[in-house]
C-alpha cells in the first residue's frame, strides 16, 4: 500500500502545492503525520517561548485524487488512526478561550497506554481524531491552522475513525492533506490544544462528480454534520442553521418557514472549537430527515 511519510508535509492549503502522491478512487493510502507542535516539545521543560511557530500543524500531502476536479466532491473514508503513546497538551499566553488571563506557558506530556491518557491520576479513554484534514480552497491560499470552507484545521471530534468526510473539490486531483491527529479533545477545545500526538490514518477516498457542498459534511452511522467556521462565532451559528433549513427545505420539500420551525426540533448545534483563528461550529442532522444528496448541491 502507498505510504506519504510525514516529512512530505505542507503548511498551506493551496492550489498550487506539488502532489507528493497519486491515488486512484477506491484505493487506500497510509499518510504518517506529525504531531501539531512538528515534534519540537520534547519535554515537559521544552521553552515553549522558543518554539519555531512555522513548524507548527503541518498537514502530509498534499494527494492528488485521479479523477477529481473542481465541481466535485472529495468522499474520503477514515478507516483507521494509529496514535503515538505519548502525547502533549500545552497552554500559551494570549492563546485559548481564556486567553486574557494571565499566565505562564506550559507543556504537559500525557501517557497513552492501552486505550488511556493518563492526566496525572485521571485516566481517561481516548477519542482517536484528525484536526486538520482538507482540499486546495477555491481562491488563495489557508494556513493549515485556518479551517474554512476547504476544511484546514476543523478540529472537529466527529471527524474519527469510522466517519466519512465531504469536501469541495476546487482543483484538480482536490490535493488533499490531512495531520495534526489528537488522541482526546472535547468540544471547544478550550485551552487550544488538545492531546497532540503523532501517528498513522488510512485513507480511502472517492468522488462524486459535478455536485459539491460549499462547508464540509461529516457522516456518521446515524447523522450528518455541516462543518461552518467564521471569525465570529455567532456568525459561524448562523451560517450553519442557513445550510441545515437549506438541506430540510430539499429533503422535505417545506417552505422556509416549516423547515425553520423544524430545526429547532430536528437540528443540533454543537461547537468544534472555539480556539482557533476562525470558530467552528456543526449543524447535526439526522439520517432520517436528510440524505446525503440532499447536502451535495
Ligand atoms: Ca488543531
Amino acid at each position: 500500500m502507498k505510504t506519504v511519510p510525514k516529512e512530505r508535509g505542507v503548511f498551506k492549503f493551496s492550489k498550487f502545492n506539488k502532489p507528493v502522491e497519486y491515488v486512484d478512487p477506491g484505493e487506500m493510502i497510509i499518510l504518517e503525520t506529525e504531531d501539531a507542535v512538528g515534534g519540537q516539545v520534547r519535554d515537559e521543560d521544552t521553552p515553549l517561548e522558543k518554539l519555531d511557530w512555522n513548524k507548527v500543524n503541518k498537514a502530509t500531502g498534499p494527494i492528488y485524487i485521479n479523477g477529481a476536479e473542481k465541481g466535485d466532491t472529495l468522499v474520503v473514508d477514515i478507516l483507521d488512526i494509529e496514535i503515538s503513546s505519548r502525547g502533549v497538551i500545552l497552554v500559551v499566553p494570549g492563546a485559548g478561550a481564556l486567553s486574557k488571563k494571565n499566565f505562564r506557558p506550559k507543556a504537559k506530556i500525557i501517557k497513552i497506554e492501552d486505550g488511556f491518557a493518563f492526566f496525572d491520576a485521571v485516566k481517561l479513554p481516548v477519542r482517536p481524531m484528525i484536526g486538520t484534514i482538507g482540499v486546495a480552497p477555491e481562491d488563495g491560499e489557508f494556513p493549515t491552522g485556518v479551517p474554512y470552507k476547504h476544511g484546514g484545521n476543523l478540529d472537529c471530534v466527529e471527524v474519527c475513525s469510522g466517519a466519512r468526510l465531504y469536501l469541495p473539490v476546487s482543483t484538480d486531483g482536490g490535493l488533499f492533506a490531512a495531520g495534526d491527529l489528537h488522541a482526546l479533545q472535547e468540544d471547544g477545545e478550550l485551552c487550544v490544544s488538545s492531546i497532540e500526538v503523532e501517528g498513522k490514518i488510512l485513507l480511502r477516498f472517492n468522488v462524486i462528480k459535478n455536485v459539491s457542498s460549499e462547508w464540509p459534511v461529516v457522516e456518521l452511522p446515524d447523522h450528518f454534520s455541516i462543518l461552518v467556521a467564521d471569525d465570529d462565532l455567532d456568525r459561524a451559528v448562523e451560517i450553519a442553521a442557513e445550510k441545515a433549513v437549506e438541506a430540510l427545505m430539499r429533503a422535505k420539500k417545506w417552505s422556509f418557514e416549516e423547515s425553520y420551525m423544524f430545526s429547532s426540533l430536528g437540528v443540533k448545534i454543537a461547537v468544534n472549537q472555539v480556539v482557533d483563528p476562525k470558530k467552528g461550529v456543526r449543524a447535526i442532522i439526522p439520517k432520517e430527515i436528510v440524505s446525503i444528496r440532499d447536502l451535495l448541491t
